[in-house]
């Protein structure tokens, strides 16, 4: 026997619908590659978006057509969130930190019809558009006067002239909601990009769940600012989400050092902000450097890598922010497990209720994970010791990257995430490394973000990298790499001695080989494949 209740698709446009509705006045504030900052209203980003929607139905491209953006967080960027799907198209965010190879290869991979981008990636899109013979309409985000007369791109056209002729009436078309609303590209710190494709069902199930309290805890109260960029899985499924609830949007732009961000957080109240740990870097280097306090920021949603515990511990000790922990990946659109306490533990001493902050959390409704054997694939037990491969399920989990052969990607309608966790009684789960980059000494697993960690807690490391050597007697030693902050003194033998007390012996790395700079994939992440080749002529010391 079937229910008896109303059978309404999950679309994205009814995100945007709802926020109009409701929260007509709630503000969209962004900085603007002109330099200014913008303001606008969830109501006013509901009309555009339908001006954005009929301007595509001009070009006469197909549903399920790919519309590509190579944008920064602004608003524009959000009316291409929800026209592009709302009008069943699909958005395709392209990451403008890819090397222009990448770049050209995914926009073929993906075979997009249309270009959308900021003034800025101006350079890029001139390297690459003769790469790109898919696309047939380049879109600068701008007004008409702002589009260079030599650009060299076939039929530029301005942002502005092509959708602000357009009405602002539009119908969102219904259709099936597991129709394909948007595409996002793995970055490639693993392999090949790989395109995961979203629909509109998965997105707005993650956004209820990226909502909820025990998640980013998001309402009509606060004042949010993406950081994470709206090119890299969703920015967290904030816009959508925000939308869901009617919160306040605002967006940093391609201003992302330290002084742009926090002089537009205190001017706009921001309550939340999220954002991946090297971005906090800078802030938190700025805030320092000038003696600055937060005036409203309550916490920070940090994740795409682990949090270091000194981040941690300065957010909140000095600035009284609470740093929630996150974990997920391009093919969970991303939000998998987020660090909230249990009630229960909300008595447990500071020192406690810190080691459990520090893990990456809980899952978040929807999606199931377990730790498994990598050879045997028995499941393994959660006590918070054991570590195995983390595997997970859920409507927003991706069950096959675009345009590849899917067939053995799910093991039991299970995905490998490729990152290695523990998961302790209380269901919270701490990744040790990924799966590629733990090392193996004498049998033993150590895992590098435990050693990055203790190196970033010293006061004189910015950045700390650890990678494993070859060794004769133990097959893996860890080293670590670290970048010193600017005019630190730090030597090898004080780093080393930093780590006693602080981890077995054992774990200890072997040696410490300090670097200008640790490369940055184009998520911020730090690319250990580069940091290996670095140092491909570099010998262990062995006694
Ligand atoms: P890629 O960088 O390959 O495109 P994603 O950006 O989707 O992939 O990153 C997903 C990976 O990032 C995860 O599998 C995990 O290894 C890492 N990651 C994400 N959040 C965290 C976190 N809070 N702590 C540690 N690692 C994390």
């Amino acid at each position: 026997m079937l229910g008896l209740m109303q059978n309404h698709p999950l679309l994205i446009s009814s995100l945007i619908t709802h926020a109009e509705r409701h929260h007509a006045e709630a503000a969209i504030v962004s900085r603007r590659v002109e330099g200014d900052v913008h303001r606008t209203t969830w109501g006013g980003i509901a009309k555009r978006s339908r001006q954005v929607a009929n301007a595509l139905n001009t070009l006469g491209l197909s549903r399920g057509d790919r519309v590509a953006t190579l944008a920064w967080n602004g608003y524009r960027h959000l009316e291409l969130y929800f026209g592009v799907s709302g009008a069943g198209y699909v958005l395709h965010t392209l990451n403008p930190r890819l090397h222009p190879e990448q770049l050209a290869w995914i926009v073929n991979h993906a075979e997009d019809s249309v270009l959308v981008f900021d003034t800025t990636f101006l350079p890029l899109v001139k390297a690459v558009h003769t790469q790109c013979p898919t696309v047939k309409h380049w879109i600068a985000l701008c007004d008409a006067a702002a589009v260079p007369a030599d650009s060299g791109v076939p039929g530029l056209q301005s942002y502005e002239a092509w959708m602000g002729q357009q009405p602002d009436t539009y119908d969102w078309p219904q259709f099936d909601e597991h129709t394909a609303s948007s595409l996002c590209y793995t970055s490639g710190t693993t392999g090949n990009p790989k395109g995961v494709l979203y629909s509109h069902r998965s997105t707005v199930l993650h956004a209820y769940g990226a909502a909820l309290p025990d998640a980013l805890n998001l309402s009509s109260r606060d004042s949010i600012m993406p950081v994470v960029p709206m090119f890299h899985a969703n920015a967290w499924a904030v816009p959508y989400s925000a939308a869901a609830v009617g919160a306040k949007l605002v967006f940093p732009g391609g201003a992302l050092d330290g002084k742009s961000v926090y002089e537009l957080m205190e001017a706009e109240q921001v309550t939340m902000a999220a954002g991946v740990p090297t971005v906090w870097q800078m802030l938190l280097g700025h805030m320092e450097a000038g003696g600055l306090r937060f005036g409203t920021l309550q916490r920070t949603v940090i994740g795409g890598s682990a949090c270091p515990p000194a981040m941690m511990d300065t957010f909140k000790q000095r600035y009284g922010v609470d740093v929630i922990h996150a974990w997920g990946m391009t093919e969970m659109s991303p939000l998998g497990t987020v660090c909230i306490l249990k009630g229960h533990q909300e008595g447990l001493a500071a020192d406690a209720q810190r080691s459990v902050r520090l893990k990456q959390g809980r899952v978040v409704y929807g999606v199931d994970m377990k730790i498994v054997d990598p050879d045997s694939g028995a499941e393994l037990p959660w006590d918070g010791k054991t570590y195995g491969d983390l595997l997970v399920r859920g409507p927003w989990v991706t069950a096959g990257y675009f345009k590849l052969d899917n067939s053995a990607l799910l093991k039991d309608g299970w995905f490998h995430t490729g990152d290695v966790a523990t998961i302790d009684a209380d269901g919270f789960m701490q990744i040790t490394d990924r799966s590629k980059d733990v090392i193996k000494s004498g049998g033993e697993w150590i895992s590098s973000i435990d050693v990055e960690n203790i190196a970033m807690a010293h006061p004189a490391v910015a950045m700390a990298a650890c990678i494993g050597m070859p060794h004769p007697k133990w097959d893996e030693r860890p080293i670590v790499v670290v970048v010193k902050k600017p005019g630190a003194q730090l030597s090898r033998e004080e780093l080393l001695a930093f780590y006693e007390g602080k981890t077995a012996k054992w774990q200890t790395p072997d040696d410490v080989v300090f670097v200008e700079a640790i490369p940055l994939g184009a998520t911020g992440k730090m690319q250990k494949m580069k940091v290996r080749e670095q140092l491909a002529d570099y010998r262990l010391p062995i006694a």
